[in-house]
């Protein structure tokens, strides 16, 4: 009921049982002052040839966030249908009001979308696209790629992220996939299990799941645009839908990470933060973090903030001016010893 009211809702141009190369849209309504019977038209392709697995592809689901979109618009237009067994369907701007603010949320509704799964017909706009993924898009899939960069207030290691999986078989597949991809480190990362990202929600759909952190600070970093490139088509490969020739092995074998409850320094006070370490620096819980400084109030003695976890640092806030529960640091923890 839910899935037929959902594509009655959301209406889309492209047929996802056609072989061949599609390039199309589907249609959120959005009754504005200006617009009464207007739409919100969301990007989606499909390539479809042979048999083989179908993998979604997903990019913009923060619209700060551009190595995972740019990558996959290159192999909308690049990939002939005959590169292709199974089918790859593509929404790589998926959260387009967004995609078009250059904004980590929806201007619309002010949502956070990796927050609103598994969406609602009937919702506002955010979760009236997350349904159409949820609902019409994860009932096709064998496998989902979700592609993040830290956005405008983080910089983060360019990793492959492992969703953790509901069962032991599918927790190794998104293992095994995640380190396909192929980058330096990969993180495994739970959010605290919340179920209401695309990951969980994709790995509670019975799919095989790879997230991406890719960089950061709103910008495009070359390094990690290149990680992305290679990545998705190391994955691609790895499932079957594009030949095994394509896949580059990285320079090294991945070191595997996890954020752990106290992973995150958070702050409590309101001024300026100075970190004390660049990414990928080995630290310690205890040690000496950074340190918020009061710039209206030179007298004030700065407060030091510590870690919280041993690891590396992962993740880094990248506005200088912080309030309180801001989250300043982010440190990934080595998982080695318990992988299955
Ligand atoms: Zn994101």
């Amino acid at each position: 009921m839910e899935r037929n009211l959902t594509a009655q809702m959301t209406p889309t141009s492209v047929d996802f049982d056609r072989p061949g190369k599609q390039i199309g849209v589907f249609h959120v309504p959005l009754s504005s002052h200006d617009d009464a019977w207007g739409v919100i038209p969301v990007p989606v392709a499909v390539i479809k040839n042979g048999h083989g697995p179908t993998v979604i592809l997903e990019g913009g689901n923060h619209g700060d966030e551009y190595e995972g979109p740019i990558t996959l618009g290159e192999l909308i237009r690049d990939l002939d249908p005959s590169d292709v067994q199974g089918r790859l369907i593509f929404i790589p701007a998926i959260n387009q009001p967004a995609v078009q603010a250059a904004n980590r949320v929806s201007p619309i509704d002010g949502i956070n979308m990796n927050r609103a799964f598994p969406g609602d017909p009937l919702g506002t706009t955010t979760r009236q696209i997350v349904a159409f993924v949820n609902d019409v898009l994860f009932p096709l899939g064998d496998v989902f790629i979700d592609l993040h960069s830290g956005g405008s207030s983080l910089d983060i290691i360019p990793s492959a992220v492992i969703e953790p999986g509901k069962t032991p078989e599918q927790h190794a597949a998104n293992v095994k996939a995640a380190l396909a991809f192929g980058t330096p480190i990969t993180v495994v990362i739970d959010n605290r299990g919340d179920p209401r990202t695309a990951t969980a929600s994709a790995a509670l759909a019975g799919m095989t799941v790879i997230g991406t952190e890719m960089a950061g600070g709103g910008t495009v970093s070359l390094d990690a645009l290149a990680l992305c490139r290679r990545g998705v088509r190391n994955v691609l490969a790895h499932v079957g839908v594009l030949s095994a020739d394509v896949a580059v092995s990285p320079e090294t074998e991945s070191r595997i990470y996890e954020l752990g409850p106290r992973a995150h320094v958070i702050v409590e006070d309101d001024g300026v933060f100075e970190p004390m370490h660049k990414l990928g620096t080995e630290v310690h819980a205890g040690e000496l973090a950074g340190r918020i400084h009061f710039l209206t109030q030179p007298g004030r003695v700065p407060v030091d903030l510590h870690y919280r976890a041993d690891g590396i640092v992962y993740g880094r806030r990248q506005p200088g001016r912080v309030r309180p529960g801001n989250c300043c640091l982010v440190v990934a923890s080595p998982y080695e010893s318990k992988l299955i």
